[in-house]
């Protein structure tokens, strides 16, 4: 029962030429206070995101990027500006709009996977159905099937907190799109996990991405994954930079430590 609103972001709607931006920001701003401190993590920021576009947004730790992803989710409201859906501005959704746009328009991926350990993968998979009052049998089927896609069908009655840190982001990414969202945000999806690990679950949704027509931003430290995405834009001092000048302050901000400059993968912040 996609409202009207959504149902323009329906992904297999032929979209006009003016709302090919699935999603966009105006002069976007976010300010915390923290006692006497006022932090602008993000200063008024433009964005638009293309139907169908990988965009990488890379920054140092701490630069806003978990806060952008927030407000592009309407996990968070922004001090000023606006993000647009589909055209709409979020400011101007219904509770029960809002609540469905959340629930069935975007998956997000964190960077921990906030996976509930003493229950089966299939379980927390299944969980945003059953929140939604689908028939248990229906939402696990349903959930095997999301498992299978992330190569972990034969996982699905392991309890969560009994599988590898790539299985559980897996599963993670499998929950986030059970509900068959057009937007998947994820925030350093691969931020906990080994090299090896960081790149099957970012070839798994890049794979995803691809096979279910989503529009994908994730945030991530991995300029190596972060260049296979079709665009990169970084997150300094409140403002997003396009391309190459993004890799620049990215590189920048790569700490002594990380030892191979701006091909190390996870190297930031
Ligand atoms: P990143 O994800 O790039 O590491 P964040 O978006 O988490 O950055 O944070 C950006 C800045 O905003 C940081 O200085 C952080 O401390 C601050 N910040 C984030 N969330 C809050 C909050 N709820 N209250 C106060 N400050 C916050
Ligand atoms: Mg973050």
């Amino acid at each position: 029962m996609a409202s009207t609103v959504l149902a323009v972001a329906d992904r297999h709607t032929a979209a006009p030429e003016s709302e090919r931006a699935i999603l966009r920001t105006e002069s976007l701003r976010k300010e915390f206070r923290s006692g006497q401190q006022e932090i602008v993590p993000l200063d008024g920021i433009d964005f638009s995101a293309e139907r169908g576009e990988l965009i990488a947004i890379v920054g140092p730790s701490g630069s806003g990027k978990s806060t952008f992803l927030h407000l592009l989710a309407a996990l968070d409201t922004p001090t000023s500006g606006a993000v647009y859906f589909a055209g709409k501005s979020l400011l101007s959704l219904a509770e029960s709009e809002l609540a469905d746009f959340r629930n069935r328009s975007v998956g997000f991926v964190w960077q921990r996977h906030h996976l509930l350990p003493d229950f089966t993968a299939a379980e927390n998979v299944a969980m945003p159905l059953l929140v939604h009052g689908k028939p248990e049998g229906e939402a696990l089927r349903t959930a095997e099937t999301w498992l299978g896609e992330v190569g972990l069908a034969s996982r699905a009655g392991q309890r969560a907190g009994e599988l590898s840190g790539g299985e559980q982001q897996r599963v993670a990414i499998a929950r986030a799109l059970v509900n068959d969202p057009v937007l998947l945000l994820a925030d350093e999806p691969t931020g906990d996990l080994d090299e090896r690990n960081a790149a099957g679950v970012f070839d798994l949704i890049e794979r995803l991405h691809r096979s279910h027509r989503l529009t994908t931003i994730l945030a991530t430290h991995n300029l190596i994954l972060a260049r296979r995405a079709d665009r990169i834009l970084g997150l300094h001092h409140g403002k997003l930079a396009p391309g190459a000048e993004a890799l620049a302050d990215a590189a920048v901000s790569i700490p002594q430590a990380a030892g191979a400059g701006a091909n190390a993968p996870g190297g930031l912040g």
